[in-house]
């Protein structure tokens, strides 16, 4: 079969989408979710998860034998792989890799079929790499910090971020912790947004030492927050809205308002079933205007 290198969605004639085989595995274990129920959560929220994901470098989470099995992080494309195709990128040892990239429903279905389980994109598209249009604050408590920490951790960064003229997004990882996305429109290139993230963190650590650290080799300490910089580079990447986690419960990372923020009770708080009823119910998107924002760390004042 064709790879489609360098194709784009639009040159294509919609795939045929992959037959699911051994729909009755079981995936999560501790919930009996089965691949079946896995690929009709990726259908139901397929718009939602390709909106933060279609068309850039994207690295997968797979999960042959299920959640509480071993897992293996997958950024290049591979044999067998059809309908998802993929950008040839120079890595950082400056050799050319194969990166996976999805453009639509029927590509992530390919994908779930692998026995994907999580979606990591890149903060920047395939065809423009090294234009990043998307920061990620990542906060990672440290043992012993209340959840409530992090929510207020969150609403710092908004709000600092608000004080620079940076309007910024909230979202559930799914795990212990919570990312504050800030959109770039026009992107800016890796460097700068690198220095940028790493001098925010590191002056909120440095305002608060006591509650936060921005060392990237300590990182986890008790009691402390570790603002976690290092996705914001080229290749790095953060895990996707809507997408699941290869952990206990099936949780989803889920985007949020920032008005939600106050009623949050953890980061695992949605589950694959939470999500899809919220979609349901949900009338406006919380990052209603993400991608029309213009905003950029070049003519910030
Ligand atoms: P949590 O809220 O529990 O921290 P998280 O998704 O933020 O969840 P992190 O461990 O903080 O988890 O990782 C942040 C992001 O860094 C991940 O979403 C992933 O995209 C990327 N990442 C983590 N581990 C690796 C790894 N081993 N290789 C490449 N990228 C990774
Ligand atoms: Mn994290
Ligand atoms: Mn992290």
């Amino acid at each position: 079969a064709t790879k489609r290198a360098g194709a784009t969605a639009r040159e294509r004639a919609p795939a045929p989408e992959t037959r699911l085989s051994s729909p009755t595995k079981i995936i999560f274990p501790d919930r009996g979710i089965t691949k079946l129920q896995v690929a009709e959560y990726y259908r139901a929220v397929a718009p939602h998860l390709l909106a933060g994901i279609a068309g850039r470098p994207l690295s997968i989470i797979r999960c042959p034998s299920g959640a509480g099995k071993p897992c293996f992080f997958q950024k290049h494309h591979t044999a067998g792989l059809d309908v998802v195709r993929f950008v040839r990128l120079k890595e950082e040892a400056g050799i050319n890799a194969n990166y996976l990239v999805v453009d639509d429903l029927a590509g992530l279905m390919e994908l779930v079929q692998f026995n994907a389980l999580e979606f990591h994109p890149w903060g920047s598209h395939a065809d423009t790499p090294d234009i990043a249009d998307r920061i990620v604050f990542d906060l990672d408590p440290g043992p012993n910090v209340p959840f409530a920490e992090v929510k207020r951790s969150a609403q710092q960064v908004h709000d600092l971020l608000q004080q620079l003229g940076l309007q910024s997004f909230l979202r559930t990882t799914g795990g212990k912790g919570l990312h504050v996305v800030v959109p770039l429109n026009p992107g800016n290139r890796w460097p700068l947004v690198k220095q940028f993230a790493k001098g925010f963190a590191e002056a909120l650590a440095g305002s608060e030492p006591d509650r936060y650290l921005a060392t990237a080799t300590l990182k986890l300490r008790p009691g402390k927050i570790f603002v976690d910089y290092l996705r914001n580079g080229r290749g790095a990447t953060a895990v996707a809205s809507y997408s699941l986690r290869a952990r206990d419960g099936a949780p989803v990372a889920v985007p949020l308002a920032w008005r939600e923020l106050a009623a949050l009770k953890r980061g695992d708080a949605f589950d694959l079933d939470a999500t899809v009823a919220r979609l349901k119910k949900q009338r406006k998107d919380p990052w209603a205007g993400i991608d029309t924002i213009r905003q950029d760390l070049a003519s910030l004042g």
